[in-house]
């Protein structure tokens, strides 16, 4: 495929009119059994923030907080963590002001799954939300679950579903959708793609299906893994095959511009 008539090459024809999404785990890393081990693919770094230059927006949105992904990229990426909870900008990071009321219920909520779940549940303290991950037991899924379920009608927190875990979140209305719906809302905005694997990314995608009403040329691209739901799959316009078939893209939408050296 060339950059001339592949899927993007509108986007590449007007890149500074173009905002770039991107999820980070199973996207622009591989997925690892431990996730603070998760590091971002070969040239991954490169492609998105050689983008962030010459593109519109180029943003990363991802279920992990800010904190975790801000040491991979420049501050030319926009940084979106904790499913739209938090963000950083221009090196700033930036919280919903009603979600800081919940941290003290999540590290409560942390505590408790360390003391009540089996210990080879891998616990992800997030801040301002928690994962308990089962990818190397799955037999404790639904044990995992009923926790999770008991816990989130105790506290009010949210419980969601990720690749292999269980989320505890704050009910605070923000997801994937909002994220995507707000990052296309500036009126120079003629170009809109999102890449993601996992259930999450399914809100951004109806939300850039949606954005089309105004005209806008979007791209929804799955990534296909063993643990990419059918969903997100069946939703896309395009699907590329695992985080190296995200790095491809991204530069061969850089078009001729060069990569950025890291
Ligand atoms: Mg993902």
């Amino acid at each position: 495929m060339t950059t001339e008539d592949g899927p993007l090459a509108s986007f590449t024809a007007e890149l500074d009119s173009a905002v770039i999404l991107t999820d980070f785990d199973g996207t622009l890393s591989e997925i690892v059994v431990d996730p603070g081990a998760a590091v971002p693919l070969d040239g991954a770094v490169a492609a998105v923030e050689g983008l962030s230059r010459v593109a519109h927006t180029v943003a990363v949105v991802s279920g992990r907080p800010v904190d975790f992904l801000a040491p991979f990229f420049a501050d030319t990426v926009e940084l979106v963590g904790l499913y739209g909870l938090e963000w950083r900008r221009d090196g700033r990071t930036g919280r919903i002001p009603e979600a800081g009321r919940w941290r003290a219920v999540v590290a409560d909520t942390v505590a408790r799954a360390r003391a009540e779940l089996p210990g080879d549940v891998h616990i992800e303290s997030k801040g301002l939300a928690v994962t308990l991950h089962y990818r190397t037991v799955p037999e404790r899924r639904g044990t995992i679950e009923a926790w999770a379920a008991t816990w989130a009608s105790r506290t009010g927190l949210h419980v969601g579903a990720a690749r292999c875990s269980v989320e505890l979140n704050p009910p605070v209305l923000v997801d994937k959708g909002r994220v995507v719906s707000d990052a296309v809302s500036s009126p120079d905005v003629r170009h809109a793609c999102y890449i993601g694997d996992d259930h999450a990314d399914i809100a951004a995608f109806a939300a850039l299906e949606a954005s089309t009403e105004n005209g806008l040329d979007t791209r929804r691209i799955a990534v296909h893994g063993t643990e990419t739901p059918d969903e997100l799959v069946a939703a896309a316009d395009l699907v590329v095959d695992g985080p190296t078939g995200v790095v491809d893209l991204l530069v061969s939408l850089l078009g001729d511009q060069p990569a950025a050296v890291s």
